[in-house]
C-alpha cells in the first residue's frame, strides 16, 4: 500500500483553566512549516525536547477549518469519488478529540469535522449534474468489546458484526437515517452523541470510555455512456476513540479497570493494522484483533484513505500521555 494513503497530524489545545490554575508549564511547542511537534520533558534543565515530525501540525491557536481544508479535504472528496475513508481522532481524555469532530457552532472555525463533512459532501452533490445521490448516517459506539446503535430505537442492544460474501463485514440491524441537509445531520450528531456511555473518571467527569463511529453513507447512481446505471458507493468514518489515557493517573478500578483495558487493547491493535499497512510489506494485517479494526476493515488499507487526528494538552502534568500519544501516532506514519 502507497504511504499517503495514512496520514497523521497533531493538535494540541490551548491550555485549560484547570491547568492555568496549577501553573502549569506549556512544555508542548511546534513548528508548522516543517511539520514538527517538540516536547520537553518537565523539570530536566538542558535536555533537548524531543522531536517528531507529522503530515500537519495544528498548535493552540490553530481552527478546524484549517486542519480541515488542509488534510481532511481530498480524504471527503475521495468519497464523493466512490471510495471509502477514515478519520480518526485519538488522544487522553479532555486533549480535544470531540472539539476537534464534533466542533462548536461559534465561531465558526471551530465547527467540527463531521458537520465539514456533510456541508462538503452536500455541495459537491449540488455541482453534480445527471447523478442522484442517496445520503444515510448511522452512528454506533463500541463499549467493552460490545456494538450499540446510538441512533437505534434500542440504544442498550447488543449488536452484531456479520460477514456477508459480497457486502463484507457490516453490522447487523444497525439503523441507517437518510440525511437531506447539515442541520439535519447535526441533529441526528447531537441525539447520538448524548446517547452515548458515559463513565466518570478523576480525569474528566464525562470522559468517553467507548468509541463512537460516525458513518456517512453515500450512493450515486450515473448513466454511464453506453446508456447503463452506473452506481457507486463510499463511506466516510468519523471516528472519536475513547480516551488512551493509562489507568494509573485515571484510579479505575472494578468494572472501570476492565473497561479501561478493553480501550487500551482496541487501540493497540488499531495502531498494530495501521502501522501494519503503513509498513506495507506486512503480509498479515491483523484486523480480527478487535471489533473495532474488524469493523473498519473495509476502510482501512486498499484504495481507501486514512486520517488520524492526535491531540494533545500543552500541559506539563501530562507530560507522559502527550508523549505516549506522539509516539503512537509516530507508529501510524
Ligand atoms: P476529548 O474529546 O478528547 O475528551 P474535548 O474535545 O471534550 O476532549 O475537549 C476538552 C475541553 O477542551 C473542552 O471543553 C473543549 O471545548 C476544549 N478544547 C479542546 N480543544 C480545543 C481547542 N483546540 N481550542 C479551544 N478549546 C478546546
Amino acid at each position: 500500500m502507497a504511504l499517503e494513503t495514512v496520514r497523521v497530524v497533531v493538535r494540541c489545545r490551548p491550555s485549560n483553566s484547570r491547568e492555568k490554575d496549577l501553573n502549569c508549564k506549556v512544555v508542548v511547542s511546534m513548528d508548522s512549516a516543517r511539520g514538527q511537534c517538540f516536547i520537553q520533558k518537565p523539570g530536566v534543565l538542558g535536555e533537548p525536547p524531543k522531536q517528531f515530525t507529522f503530515d500537519g501540525v495544528y498548535y493552540i491557536e490553530s481552527t478546524t477549518e484549517q486542519l480541515y481544508n488542509e488534510i481532511a479535504y481530498p480524504l471527503v472528496e475521495g468519497v464523493t469519488e466512490g471510495y471509502n475513508g477514515t478519520i480518526f481522532a485519538y488522544g487522553q481524555t479532555g486533549s480535544g478529540k470531540s472539539f476537534t469532530m464534533q466542533g462548536i457552532s461559534h465561531p465558526t472555525s471551530q465547527r467540527g469535522v463531521i458537520p465539514r463533512a456533510f456541508e462538503h459532501i452536500f455541495e459537491s452533490i449540488q455541482c453534480t449534474e445527471n447523478t442522484k445521490f442517496l445520503v444515510r448516517a448511522s452512528y454506533l459506539e463500541i463499549y467493552n468489546e460490545e456494538i450499540r446503535d446510538l441512533l437505534g430505537k434500542d440504544t442498550k442492544q447488543k449488536l452484531e458484526l456479520k460477514e456477508h460474501p459480497e457486502k463484507g463485514i457490516y453490522v447487523k440491524d444497525l439503523s441507517m437515517h437518510t440525511v437531506h441537509s447539515v442541520s439535519e445531520c447535526e441533529k441526528i450528531m447531537d441525539i447520538g452523541w448524548g446517547n452515548r456511555a458515559v463513565g466518570y473518571t478523576l480525569m474528566n467527569k464525562d470522559s468517553s470510555r467507548s468509541h463512537s463511529i460516525f458513518t456517512i453513507h453515500l450512493e450515486m447512481c450515473s448513466i454511464d455512456d453506453n446508456g447503463k446505471d452506473r452506481i457507486r458507493v463510499g463511506k466516510l468514518n468519523l471516528v472519536d476513540l475513547a480516551g488512551s489515557e493509562r489507568q494509573a493517573k485515571t484510579g479505575a478500578t472494578g468494572d472501570r479497570l476492565k473497561e479501561a483495558t478493553k480501550i487500551n487493547l482496541s487501540l493497540s491493535a488499531l495502531g498494530n493494522v495501521i502501522s501494519a499497512l503503513v509498513d506495507g510489506r506486512s503480509k498479515h494485517i491483523p484486523y480480527r484483533d478487535s471489533k473495532l479494526t474488524r469493523m473498519l476493515q473495509d476502510s482501512l488499507g486498499g484504495n481507501t484513505k486514512t486520517l488520524m487526528v492526535a491531540c494533545l494538552s500543552p500541559a506539563d502534568n501530562n507530560y507522559d500521555e502527550s508523549l505516549s500519544t506522539l509516539r503512537y501516532a509516530n507508529r501510524a506514519k
